[in-house]
């Protein structure tokens, strides 16, 4: 078989990897980035620990796979009829079947400022922008008197916000700044955090979020931000460091080319029961309108679903109807404390924490080669210092 995947993210590696343990299949994955992005993660590389936890190169996920050919660039357009994909690049790209796995974009919801001023956690490029910023503020001011505001009590501004004020207070002792205050807060427009789960959830993770110093603001909208200024349902927050972790968006590319696309309200993909969006055309992961899409486990979910009614098929068997399966939740809150969530049992404590631990192994495990998946994992327990010390008073702070 000859497939086209589209996109190097759970979905798109997940697949490449099932169809290339046939030898005889040929896999051309197209891509925008040369790196997986293991999201889960970024809250934890953006608050020190080390980034190969986070962006794992596509070259060693395929390493000893001949058959998978990846192509890097961008897909704009698609002719479902003539079954041809274009690149940024302007080259066409032929195929016989075709998976879609193209993820979710960040979405300011059109708030004024907020694309300009505030800091994202959605890629290298954010998160080397707001390290270095704190970095600024603990090293090169000598002292600390910041007010840091996360936006959206989701599980990844939830798992940042905990972990902020530690890597901050981290930083203060390591370039002995003495004189620091350090605000963090949390707000979020429903009207508890992590209102995907359930409220008893919700509890415990404020209570938590309150002992670990992090001020939560829930039924509260963002209204507008400048360079140093807030607006929150009317009242002004002063602060220069706003991380946005809310709003996503079904990737534009499915708006783009809306008229091969059946689209739901959320501009999600509507899939059949075998997850095709046209003939040889699969749609999976985030960009599907499936219960449970948003998350990593479905995004994996998916791809062995349509891989392995794609072998079945090639078998001349029957192919399987899809069933969408909820999966376990684990939000990390600070160190050595999670929350879990399963079908109406809630777990919270150490215990969670280190589930969360071995879902992380699993994740990595899932997509990588046992050695290498272990070497990933261990990369996020693992510091990192990445900061070019840039002013003369910072580099004596820190050799003092
Ligand atoms: C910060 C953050 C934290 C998260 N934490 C969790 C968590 O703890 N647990 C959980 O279950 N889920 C979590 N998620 C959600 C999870 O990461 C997604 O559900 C999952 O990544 C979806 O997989 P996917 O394959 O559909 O898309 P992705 O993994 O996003 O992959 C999309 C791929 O397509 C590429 N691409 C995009 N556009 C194009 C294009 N036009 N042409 C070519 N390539 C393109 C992208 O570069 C990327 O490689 C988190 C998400 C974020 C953003």
């Amino acid at each position: 078989m000859n497939i086209t995947v589209v996109g190097g993210g759970f979905g798109g590696v997940k697949s490449a990897l099932e169809l290339a343990e046939n030898e005889h299949n040929q896999i051309t994955l197209i891509t925008d980035k040369p790196d997986f992005q293991y999201y889960p993660a970024l809250f934890s590389t953006a608050t020190g620990y080390r980034h190969l936890q986070s962006w794992v190169p596509l070259g060693l996920i395929f390493a000893g796979k001949p058959n998978i050919r990846v192509v890097l660039d961008s897909v704009t357009k698609i002719d479902p009829e003539t079954k041809t994909l274009t690149g940024a690049s302007g080259e066409k790209y032929e195929y016989k079947k075709c998976i879609m796995a193209l993820g979710m974009v960040t979405t300011f919801f059109g708030i004024k400022g907020l694309d300009t001023y505030a800091y994202g956690i959605k890629s290298a490029e954010e998160i080397t922008r707001l390290k270095h910023q704190i970095y600024k503020d603990v090293a090169e001011e000598g002292k600390l008197d910041k007010h840091y505001v996360v936006i959206g009590a989701g599980p990844t501004g939830v798992e940042l916000s905990a972990a902020l004020g530690v890597y901050i207070r981290a930083l203060c002792k390591k370039f002995k700044v003495k004189d620091h205050s350090l605000c963090i807060d949390l707000i979020e427009a429903a009207p508890r955090v992590l209102p995907r789960m359930s409220e008893k959830a919700s509890q415990k993770v404020e209570k938590r979020l309150k002992k670990l110093g992090v001020k939560v603001q829930t039924g509260k909208m963002v209204e507008a931000a400048t360079a140093d200024d807030l607006v929150v349902s009317g009242k002004h927050i002063s602060s220069h460091t706003v991380i946005w972790t809310s709003g996503v968006a079904n990737n534009p590319f499915f708006t783009d080319n809306k008229q091969h696309f059946n689209l739901a309200k959320s501009n999600k993909v509507e899939v059949d029961e075998y997850m095709k969006a046209g003939k040889d055309l699969y749609v999976i992961g985030d960009n599907a309108n499936t219960p449970f899409s948003g998350l990593a486990q479905t995004a994996l979910h998916d791809a062995l679903f349509v891989t392995d009614n794609l072998k079945r098929q090639h078998k001349g068997q029957q192919p399987k109807q899809y069933k969408a399966v909820k999966p376990p939740v684990v939000v990390p809150v600070g160190e050595g404390w999670a929350v879990f969530e399963w079908h109406g049992i809630v777990l919270a404590g150490r215990a969670a924490s280190m589930m969360r631990r071995v879902a992380d192994f699993i994740g990595y495990s899932d997509l990588l080669p046992l050695g290498h998946a272990l070497g990933v994992w261990r990369a996020s327990y693992e510091l990192e210092d990445d900061y070019f010390v840039s002013t003369p008073a910072a580099a004596a702070r820190y050799n003092k």
